[in-house]
């Protein structure tokens, strides 16, 4: 602060990195962010921060930025800067030729969970209304679309159900498949404060989470699972609940379907399901599954905190079904202290989702084949949309090595270095005729790249994230874009391009067009969102003052739904040849790729992505400390340093996903959840041994 002067105006905005969405004061000094301070009135962190929001904002001005366009007629020819006209020409020109060539569902587009509500709207807006296709879809396909999936069918709507404030109720939280400690740190200071005055905790998770270490704190569980066992060990949850009569009749008879309370109950009730028979599967004992189960059923108030953990796995939806099934049968579900919380990984994955990035639906999860729902964007759009559902990520890529996908619009996300099977993902952008990579920095996926549109980052534009509560956040523009454009100006120029007639002079008429067809935002606009801080969908002439926590009254789907939750094994097994199995996590200093976070002060704290391994499987292996290992499995290999611990239990090794010099997803698989097409990163079976170095 001394170099760089002191402060002379801050402005509230909204950090990009996790769901928590805190909110800060930018300081300003001319057109010089000085620093960031965590601001007391952000309703999600209440003055409070973790080292990435506060330190962490330095990429905005970072050498490797790229600020004009760039093309190339193939990608074995070197860049070249043009500017933004020519690239948007030279971008249109080749969809254009596409799709004249190959029909308008040969082109598509990714949205970035990274980005604004009101860019994410426009995205799908280019794919739906300009290149008549439903081809969207969000970097959310490879973390929550399962919990889009398992809260709409049960509950009605894919949200979580309770605000932050809610744990200060709790008297018992079962987190599963998550580390707020690393992922979501402020939200893991207010669990802790929680836990430090009395409540209970389960942890269900593979690794010893640094939770579990809270000083000073009550009754605590861990059931360290097997990976790839969660709906083995809920379920055998559910049947200790139910066969020994914990259940809450009262509140399954108000508010659930009672024949589908009937055919669920029958089911959880086998002896399949009961603790001692799923021990040798899940490794976890029954002892430990029945006390937990009773424990999680007799809390006045038990809220369940997952994350990704529960989605990236080939049974992620079923998983998300089973926690919701746990919650209604105990009536944890409607008010405080209680409820059923996805922690989201990026800062606007629940605004992704919400903004129609699936291609299935539209804004406000409405499906694509509602015919109310298509007539009112047909009318706000003049369009006439397609009712059938587009393709996904993954069959993107496989329609494109296939021959019939030849062109894709990718904002704010790098698909090489952050989805399963990289050989697939590079074979698939390589069949490509036009790769149009909107982004701040050359990223992995620009190799494949035609063109190259500079991005801005958060610091450089006005718009809305929504976070992990559904709470919409402002995020307010402290300097001029480097590169000339906020993203939602490129994507109108694009889109203009290509014919279209957009004419937004500001962001705040992208949210009125979102409010007016969207009922959930019917009541948002910038000037409440100025005068309250933040609101929490749904906001409307039903809850003018936002929606807190949701379900009290009553489902949004009417009645809960219990569906059945069998336990299918993944077809990832380990064997003679790939004998252990491989789970992922973060590292609190580093976030997702580590695009932003390693061209930060962060870089130095942790430089490199290590696998974890238990000393008996490093012992056999003539593995120590620091050893440079090779990690391999049946998609590929890659090499990194060994950490030995016993935060891991044998026969299981762990590693973060940051650096692209490890590229952990060289070596996932190509499994994925049965509904969503989310990958199954979190079980990978692997050998382990001494390597020389990459
Ligand atoms: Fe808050 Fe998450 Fe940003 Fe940390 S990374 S400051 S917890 S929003």
């Amino acid at each position: 602060v001394e170099e760089i002067g002191t402060p002379e105006r801050s402005i509230v905005t909204t950090c990009a990195y996790c769901g928590v969405g805190c909110s800060f004061e930018a300081q300003m000094r001319g057109d010089t962010l000085v620093r960031m301070v965590p601001w007391k009135g952000g309703e999600a962190n209440r003055g409070h921060s973790c080292v990435k929001g506060r330190f962490a904002w330095g990429y905005a001005t970072h050498q490797d930025r790229i600020l004009n366009p760039m093309i190339r007629d193939s990608i074995d020819q070197p860049w070249r800067e043009v500017g933004w006209q020519e690239a948007l020409d030279f971008a249109s020109g080749r969809l254009k030729g596409i799709q004249a060539k190959h029909g308008k569902d040969s082109v598509g587009v990714i949205t970035s969970s990274r980005c604004t509500n009101e860019e994410t709207y426009l995205v799908q807006k280019l794919a739906r209304a300009v290149f008549g296709t439903n081809n969207t879809d969000t970097c959310a396909r490879v973390c929550h679309s399962p919990t889009g999936y398992g809260l709409k069918q049960t509950f009605g709507t894919s949200a979580g159900t309770q605000n932050f404030d809610s744990v200060e109720q709790t008297d018992l939280a079962l987190v599963i498949g998550a580390n707020p400690t690393d992922g979501h740190p402020v939200f893991a200071s207010r669990l802790r404060k929680r836990l430090r005055a009395g409540a209970k905790l389960i942890v269900v998770d593979p690794r010893r989470i640094d939770l579990l270490e809270t000083p000073h704190m009550g009754d605590s569980w861990h059931l360290p699972l097997r990976p790839g066992t969660n709906v083995a060990v809920l379920t055998a949850m559910a049947h200790v609940i139910v066969t020994e009569g914990l259940t809450d009749d009262t509140f399954i008879a108000e508010r659930c379907d009672l024949d589908e309370w009937a055919d669920y109950a029958e089911f959880v009730r086998s002896p399949d399901y009961a603790p001692e028979a799923v021990e040798a599967l899940t490794g976890v004992p029954a002892a430990t599954i029945r006390e937990a189960a009773r424990a999680y059923a007799a809390a006045p108030n038990a809220a369940i905190y997952y994350g990704l953990g529960v989605t990236e796995h080939s049974q992620g939806s079923t998983t998300v079904i089973a926690i919701a099934n746990l919650a209604m049968m105990t009536g944890n579900i409607g008010r405080e202290g209680v409820g059923v919380n996805p922690l989201r990984g990026q800062n606007n994955v629940q605004g992704s989702c919400d903004m129609g990035s699936f291609p299935h639906e539209l804004p406000g999860y409405r499906h694509v084949s509602d015919d109310t729902a298509r007539a009112i964007f047909e009318k706000a759009w003049g369009v006439t949309l397609d009712p059938e559902p587009g393709l996904r990520i993954p069959n993107m890529l496989d329609a494109a090595v296939s021959g019939a996908f030849k062109g894709i619009y990718i904002q704010g996300e790098d698909i090489l270095q952050s989805d399963p099977d990289t050989r697939h993902v590079s074979a698939g952008l390589a069949a490509m005729d036009c790769v149009i990579v909107h982004d701040l920095f050359l990223n992995e996926t620009a190799n494949y790249a035609h063109v190259f549109l500079p991005g801005s980052t958060f610091l450089e534009k006005d718009g809305t994230f929504t976070n992990a509560e559904r709470r919409i956040n402002m995020v307010r523009r402290v300097m001029a874009p480097k590169n000339g454009y906020a993203d939602w100006e490129v994507t109108q120029m694009l889109a203009n391009a290509m014919g279209a007639g957009w004419a937004y002079t500001h962001p705040r008429e992208v949210m009125a067009e979102i409010a007016a067809t969207t009922p959930g935002f019917a009541n948002v606009t910038y000037e409440m969102l100025d005068a309250r801080g933040s609101v929490q969908w749904p906001c409307n002439d039903d809850a003018p003052d936002g929606s807190p926590i949701m379900h009290i009254d009553g489902f949004v789907r009417g009645k809960g739904r219990f569906i059945r939750t069998a336990y299918v094994p993944t077809d990832e097994r380990t064997g003679p040849r790939f004998p252990l199995l491989l789970t992922t996590g973060r590292i609190l200093s580093q976030y997702n790729v580590g695009a932003q976070t390693r061209r930060t002060a962060n870089s130095v704290w942790h430089e490199e992505d290590r696998l974890e391994i238990h000393p008996h499987d490093a012992e056999v292996r003539g593995i120590k400390d620091d050893d440079w290992v090779r990690l391999a499995s049946r998609a590929g290999e890659t090499t990194l340093r060994a950490t030995i611990t016993d935060r891991v239990s044998p026969g299981v090794v762990y590693t973060t996903f940051h650096h692209p010099n490890t590229q952990a997803n060289v070596v996932t698989t190509d499994n994925s959840d049965w509904a969503t097409n989310c990958p199954e990163y979190k079980v990978t079976a692997v050998q382990v041994g001494l390597s020389n170095g990459p």
